[in-house]
């Protein structure tokens, strides 16, 4: 099938991806039992194999994973020999976070100043409606086997994707990983994320006294552990607002696409006049770069507070870890470096949450190649190198398990699709070249890898 009659199917096919996606987005599907009747969860996984059954996808079934949500799971082999390509995406939904906040119902797709309204969506229904499409407008006419994996409990971070992963190797097995989770810089430009920052939290406690003690009568002599606290945290941030922890590098910078600090400002709704932090560009500090938050402080809270001097505090302190840099390492430095700014010889104390590495994927080889040009054709215009400040565990699941396959994030989740908060919404346009570019690649990639095979034949002999 030729690349203008690929995008003519797809156009056609995207008033059924509407009415898929408005299906889709009924299902109230937050994996939240003490919140959400099950059966919602159960309603959107039973759809769904409804919708891949009817495309051809063969053994299409639910798993019950360890955290009790369900796994969707299905193959369309292709041609012997012919590599494997793994579509990803997940079923459940975030709550919708202030039902008051949105503008239209939660639960029912709304078309409105030409995007598509409702919980999901973008996140990830939206994407399961490229999966589909795309799909659709290929016909069967696939060069690959390709394998679905849905997980249904990303958005609550429990897991159950991740060990089933493990445990089931054979049902996601796959030279090329395509998660559709992802999405572009902005709506039109098309994007591919490359890098996922890694995690190395700790708490931070010091004690001083035995107990809270006047402050008219001892503040001024008596060691305040809160004060101490204050010091030591204000350690991790130089002038210009760069986290300084003693042996972490802070100063590398992201070789890919470049956000600009307007956009930034409006993304992350940073208030008039004020200023953005750290010395290097935007790109740098969020992707590239390493970053302390202070998530918490336990202490007294300003209402019901007394005059006194506090006998101990407490810090859960968010080490967001760039790629290259190992999270222990990261996590140790970090302990140290507290250690060492610990005033008046006051008691100090770590707790270690569990550290997540960062993610690097595929920048390189046939499926990145394949993937990149589809989405160049797709948009007419050229792809851009994106990082992701956060973390997606599954990720650094997958490449441990499958360390030889190309993993690659995308999809139409892009900055004005809010996803996460009150009126989340998708750009069909963004829809339509997304499932153009994955066609375009089921299409094309196992002649890439053929070409890849050949020309590593021909090294090989030299
Ligand atoms: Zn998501």
């Amino acid at each position: 099938m030729d690349d203008a009659t690929l995008r003519d199917r797809v156009r056609e096919l995207m008033a059924r991806a509407k009415s898929d996606l408005a299906e889709m987005v009924r299902f109230r599907s937050v994996h939240d039992p003490q919140q959400f009747p099950p059966e919602e969860c159960d309603g959107m996984v039973d759809w769904l194999l409804t919708a891949f059954r009817e495309l051809g996808v063969d053994d299409v079934a639910a798993h019950v994973t360890s955290d009790g949500s369900k796994a969707v799971t299905g193959q369309i082999p292709g041609p012997e020999g012919a590599p494997t390509v793994l579509l990803y995406f997940h079923h459940d939904v975030q709550p919708p976070l202030g039902d008051d906040e949105w503008d239209s119902p939660v639960w029912e797709l709304t078309e409105r100043d030409g995007r598509w309204f409702g919980r999901g969506a973008a996140d990830c229904k939206g994407n399961i409606a490229v999966h589909l499409t795309a799909l659709r407008a290929l016909a069967g006419d696939l060069g690959v086997t390709v394998k679905i994996i849905g997980e249904g409990s990303e958005e609550q971070g429990t897991g159950g994707l991740e060990h089933f992963a493990v445990e089931n190797p054979d049902l996601l097995r796959a030279d090329a990983i395509l998660i559709a989770d992802s999405g572009n810089f902005a709506v039109g430009r098309p994007s591919l994320t490359t890098t996922l920052r890694g995690i190395a939290n700790i708490d931070v406690s010091v004690e001083t006294l035995e107990s809270a003690m006047h402050s008219g009568m001892f503040g001024g002599a008596a060691p305040d552990a809160l004060a101490a606290l204050i010091s030591m945290l204000a350690t991790l941030r130089d002038e210009h607002g760069n986290t300084t922890i003693t042996g972490l590098e802070a100063d590398a910078e992201w070789p890919g696409v470049s956000y600009p600090p307007e956009q930034f400002r409006s993304d992350a709704t940073v208030l008039d006049g004020v200023e953005l932090v750290g010395s290097g560009s935007v790109s740098d500090m969020v992707w590239a770069r390493p970053a302390a938050t202070v998530l918490g402080i336990d202490c007294p809270p300003v209402v019901g507070s007394s005059a006194a001097v506090q006998p101990r505090a407490r810090a859960r302190i968010n080490l967001r870890v760039p790629p290259g840099m190992d999270p222990t390492y990261a996590q140790d430095a970090l302990i140290e470096h507290l250690k060492a700014v610990t005033p008046w010889n006051a008691r100090v104390s770590f707790e270690r949450e569990a550290v997540g590495s960062p993610f690097v994927g595929s920048t390189s080889g046939p499926a990145y190649e394949a993937l990149t040009d589809a989405l160049a054709t797709a948009y007419g215009s050229e792809v851009l190198i994106q990082g992701q400040g956060g973390s997606i565990p599954l990720c650094n699941v997958l490449q441990s398990t499958f360390p030889d396959a190309e993993i690659m994030l995308f999809g139409v989740e892009e900055p004005q699709c809010l996803i996460h908060a009150p009126n989340e919404s998708v750009d069909p346009t963004e829809i339509e070249r997304i499932a153009l570019a994955e066609a375009l690649f089921l299409r094309d990639y196992a002649t890439r890898t053929a070409q890849a095979q050949k020309s590593d034949a021909t090294t090989g002999e030299v």
